[in-house]
């Protein structure tokens, strides 16, 4: 039953109008007092009326007035006795009011003024869900281009490939303008003129050869502006752009702010095909064409950036790796390859290095050099080759391995080195000879005291050149790795040996010695003999360069499988510049005094004999203050010293 809701505030009325309607078939409810100054919304669901009829009162009561307020549009009828006023007349229409009632009431009127007013409610109800199925509707056509864009986007912004992706975007063009043709134009900084990049269904010699200025042109607007062109003659004549068209879109193609370029559709057949819909779909297909293309351009520029640096690296003369904190390679070369014995075939970037690392001892250094510290060693490549092989650790990258060719240079050593041995072993016995006669001259005769001084001093030179040529023999065995045979050597007892002969020099100078040796050291795989002659030469050094009154400090200890040597003295200190030559060859510091014995050797010696055990010898130096010489030594396992018969 049809429900009138009675905002009446005469009672008198209110029991008329009730009856009428009542006799008509309606279900009159009269709103009680109290729910007048409730606004609509309120009060509605508790009455659910399907018309209202309302007295000129009740135009101010907020369930009335807040009707309009409140968009509601619930049908409502004015019953009036000022139906001539147009004060009221015009705050009951404002409200809302459809029809307006006068007293007294008639059955017929008021039984046709309802009837117009479902009449309108009904017609107002179908024309709301018309418009909602229309909203609808649109929606629906606006969700599925959004997803045809969603989708044309991500194929779009997944390529990589410059060329692959214009084309990509002039055929999303087509599709989704359904224009006959697309064309996308770059702007040449150079020339200012706009260029053919793609096309889509364009005449082909055209599209070739079709440069636009970007002055007095249409495309050329566009960049100007930054502004979309649509352009559309319904009339059987073209449009007379570069080329001839019925009609034409033209978006500008934007990247960081600045137009690169313009996305066009065109139709050269059907007339006056475009709406501005066409337009904001190619322009939010451009968006997706920009930033496309944007990251097109940038990997092929990457790509044309590292394809020049792989040139670059495969022609140089060095070998060359890079490996990334994690251990994998990211950069090798040709080179590289070769020196580590790479099958040229494999891929190994991305590896780990440990994949293609050729023995376990480079393994350890690169190792060393992802974990912040230098490494340097020589490897031999299998056609020969001698590389000089540097890992440098470089912050938030990883490590740069470089490979030097230093084949030549080994060579060149080699000679050298055969030639003083050669020439050091014939020297040996005419001084043997030369010293022989020496001691011969005393016993022959008396000497006067300027002949014995004589005597001396050339007695002094021949053990000096003795001394040196010994040095000499000895660092050329040392590195051929000739008299080097390797067993398990108590480091312990070598080092005793040592601190006791460097004690008694040192008390002889008037020198303190100091020493502190771990007895628990690990046992060292070694040459006892040549140990013992490094430590003598780095404990010699330090008693010999220290003036008396100072003080020489020998410390060992283990550090996991490591030997940790310390030499210290509080003599005259190497300066800094000189520090980098000290373990080269003949290098005499430019701070000892000329008179102080030496070849310069002793610490060639030293490193020689140190790689040869894969150690590792450092210096620290203060000139004033003194030096320290840090020698660490691999020690041997528990179990492997065992293995071998510890000592
Ligand atoms: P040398 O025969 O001259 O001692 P070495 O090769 O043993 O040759 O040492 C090279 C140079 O290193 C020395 O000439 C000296 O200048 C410097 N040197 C070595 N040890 C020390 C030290 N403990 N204190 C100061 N300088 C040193």
């Amino acid at each position: 039953m049809t429900t009138v809701l009675l905002v009446v505030s005469e009672a008198q009325a209110r029991r008329l109008l009730s009856q009428a309607l009542r006799a008509l078939g309606f279900k009159p409810v009269a709103l009680p007092e109290e729910a007048w100054g409730r606004p609509p919304t309120d009060v509605f669901p508790d009455y659910e009326p399907d018309l209202v009829l309302a007295d000129t009162t009740a135009l101010e009561a907020p369930v009335i007035s807040g009707l309009a307020e409140h968009c509601l549009h619930v049908p409502f009828l004015l019953f009036t006795e000022q139906a001539d006023d147009p004060e009221v007349l015009k705050r009951a229409m404002r409200l809302g009011a459809i029809d307006v009632l006068e007293p007294p009431v008639q059955s017929s009127k008021l039984a046709e003024a309802l009837r117009r007013a479902l009449a309108r409610k009904q017609a107002a109800r179908q024309w709301a869900a018309q418009e909602a199925e229309r909203d609808t509707l649109m929606l629906r056509s606006h969700i599925d281009e959004l997803h045809t864009l969603l989708r044309v986007g991500r194929t779009l912004t997944a390529k990589l490939d410059l060329d692959e992706t214009l084309a990509a975007v002039v055929n999303a063009a087509v599709e989704f303008t359904g224009a006959e043709e697309s064309t996308l134009l770059l702007l040449d900084e150079e020339t200012g003129e706009l260029y053919l990049r793609a096309s889509r269904n364009f005449e082909e010699r055209a599209a070739s050869t079709l440069r636009l200025k970007v002055q007095d042109t249409l495309a050329g607007e566009v960049v100007r502006t930054g502004k979309p062109v649509l352009l559309e003659r319904d009339a059987p004549e073209k449009i007379k752009t570069a080329y001839l068209v019925h009609s034409l879109i033209y978006v500008p193609l934007y990247i960081h702010g600045r137009v690169i370029g313009v996305l066009g559709v065109d139709n050269r057949q059907r007339r006056g095909y475009f709406t501005q819909r066409h337009v904001e779909r190619l322009t939010a297909l451009a968006e997706y064409a920009a930033v496309a293309l944007d990251n097109a351009q940038l990997f092929t520029a990457a790509n044309a950036e590292r394809r020049r640096l792989e040139t670059v690296l495969n022609n140089i003369e060095d070998g060359i790796v890079v490996l990334n904190p994690n251990g994998e390679a990211i950069i090798i070369n040709r080179v590289a390859r070769q020196a580590l014995d790479i099958d040229p075939h494999l891929s190994v970037l991305g590896r780990q290095y440990t994949e293609f690392c050729p023995d376990r001892d480079l393994e350890a250094g690169i190792r060393e050099a992802l974990d912040g510290h230098e490494f340097h060693t020589e490897i031999t490549a299998p056609d020969g080759r001698v590389f000089s092989l540097q890992a440098v650790p470089i912050p938030k990258i990883g490590v740069a391995i470089t490979l030097h060719d230093v084949t030549h240079f080994k060579e060149l050593d080699r000679i050298k080195n055969e030639f003083v041995s050669a020439v050091s072993h014939d020297l040996r016995s005419p001084l043997t000879a030369i010293l022989g006669y020496v001691e011969l001259l005393e016993r022959a005769g008396p000497l006067n005291e300027m002949q014995k001084e004589f005597v001396k001093r050339v007695r002094l030179s021949v053990e000096n050149i003795t001394a040196l040529i010994n040095d000499l023999l000895d660092l050329g065995r040392i590195e051929a790795g000739f008299d080097l045979e390797k067993e398990v050597v108590s480091i312990v007892s070598v080092l005793r040996y040592a601190v006791e002969s460097g004690r008694e020099q040192a008390e002889k100078k008037g020198v303190c010695f100091r020493s502190t040796v771990e007895e628990d050291l690990p046992m060292v795989f070694g040459n006892a003999v040549r140990l013992r002659q490094m430590l003598d030469n780095i404990i010699g050094n330090a008693v010999k360069y220290t003036p008396p009154g100072g003080c020489v400090t020998v410390t060992a200890e283990g550090r996991g499988q490591q030997v940790i040597i310390r030499v210290s003295d509080t003599g005259p200190g190497i300066p800094p510049s000189e520090q980098p030559y000290i373990f080269n060859k003949f290098f005499r510091g430019s701070n000892v005094a000329s008179e102080t014995s030496g070849t310069g050797l002793g610490l060639a010696i030293v490193k020689s004999i140190i790689e040869s055990h894969h150690g590792r010898v450092w210096v620290e130096s203060e000139v004033g203050k003194g030096t320290t010489f840090t020698v660490v030594l691999p020690g041997l396992e528990e179990d492997t010293a065992a293995a071998f018969g510890k000592p």
